[in-house]
């Protein structure tokens, strides 16, 4: 399926069998969780 990146809008295609509570866009390499929408950053990714 394909979801929007919440930091940038962009577009991302997910497997079926990715774990949407950890999303990585492509684009801005933003951590995120599609379940409560929120993004991962605070775990100091990077
Ligand atoms: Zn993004």
């Amino acid at each position: 399926m394909q979801v929007r990146c919440i930091q940038c809008n962009h577009p991302i295609e997910v497997p079926p069998d990715v774990e949407l509570e950890r999303i990585v866009c492509d684009s801005c390499n933003s951590t995120f969780n599609l379940i409560t929408g929120k993004t991962d950053d605070a775990r100091g990714a990077g």
